[in-house]
């Protein structure tokens, strides 16, 4: 899987801090970006994060392409409604049956027989696919044969507070694996963007000291630094 962090609003943290300190301020709303420094811009952020004024995060976009995503993974990110997602058509484009175009879990490709067992059920299902489609069929209802695990690509725009509430469950430990590695590199990207809309954030152990899973892997995170570096 492959995550790029293609575009996102010029100065995010500073039009987040400026728009917080609109709500605070006498001043006219187009004076109050220039007024602002670094070391103010931070303050800002650390404050309406601690008392929980997110709407202002709202103001910061940032738009990812992921190619190589699972469908299985797809399914559980474009049920995230405040995010707007454009992905390939499997009624357009016809799918490709190279050795990328299925996600193998690390569960799966640790058993030699578990392994051959998905490779020759996945090279089934994309011949029966190829050859519905030479009958005549169309690629929409053709695909229908294909395994959940066949790859797709999206382009997904997100603002900075779904962004901290997408982190919240992606990233817990007990959430599903591929979307949690996806998850967890759209935090180093938007790190590295704007690392003073983002030092904290990640699932509630981290971000408030508290589980709300219903059953708790019982390894809470202590710092983003562990998030960042994918720990498992
Ligand atoms: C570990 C895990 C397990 C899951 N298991 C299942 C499962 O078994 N079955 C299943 O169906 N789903 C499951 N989900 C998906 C889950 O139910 C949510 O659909 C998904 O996580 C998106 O979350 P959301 O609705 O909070 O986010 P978003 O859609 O991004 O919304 C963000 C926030 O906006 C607000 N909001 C958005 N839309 C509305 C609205 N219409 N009305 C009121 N408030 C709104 C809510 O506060 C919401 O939290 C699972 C998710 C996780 C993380």
């Amino acid at each position: 899987m492959t995550v790029t962090l293609l575009a996102h609003t010029d100065n995010p943290s500073k039009v987040v801090a400026s728009a917080a300190r609109l709500c605070y301020s006498a001043s006219r709303a187009d004076e109050l970006f220039d007024g602002l420094d670094e070391a103010r811009t931070a303050e800002f952020l650390k404050k309406l994060r601690d008392v929980g004024h997110m709407s202002p995060f709202e103001h910061a976009s940032f738009t990812f392409a992921v190619d190589g995503l699972s469908r299985v993974a797809s399914h559980q990110l474009v049920r995230h409604r405040i995010a707007s997602f454009s992905q390939q058509s499997q009624r357009y484009v016809t799918m490709s049956s190279s050795r990328e175009s299925v996600i193998v879990p690390p569960t799966v490709e640790r058993t030699p027989e578990a392994a051959e067992l998905f490779a020759a059920q996945g090279a089934a299902a994309y011949m029966a696919y190829e050859r519905l489609i030479e009958l005549g069929v169309p690629k929409e209802d053709a695909r229908f044969i294909l395994p959940h695990g066949w790859t797709t690509s999206l382009m997904i725009t997100m603002n900075a507070r779904e962004l901290h509430h997408f982190f919240s469950l992606r990233l817990c430990r007990r959430a599903q694996w591929e979307i949690r590695r996806m998850a967890s590199e759209m935090l180093r990207l938007v790190y590295d963007a704007a690392a003073e809309l983002f030092v904290i954030a990640g699932p509630s152990c981290l971000t408030d000291g508290k589980c709300r899973e219903a059953s708790s892997c019982g390894s809470p995170f202590k710092n983003i630094e562990e998030l960042l570096a994918g720990a498992t």
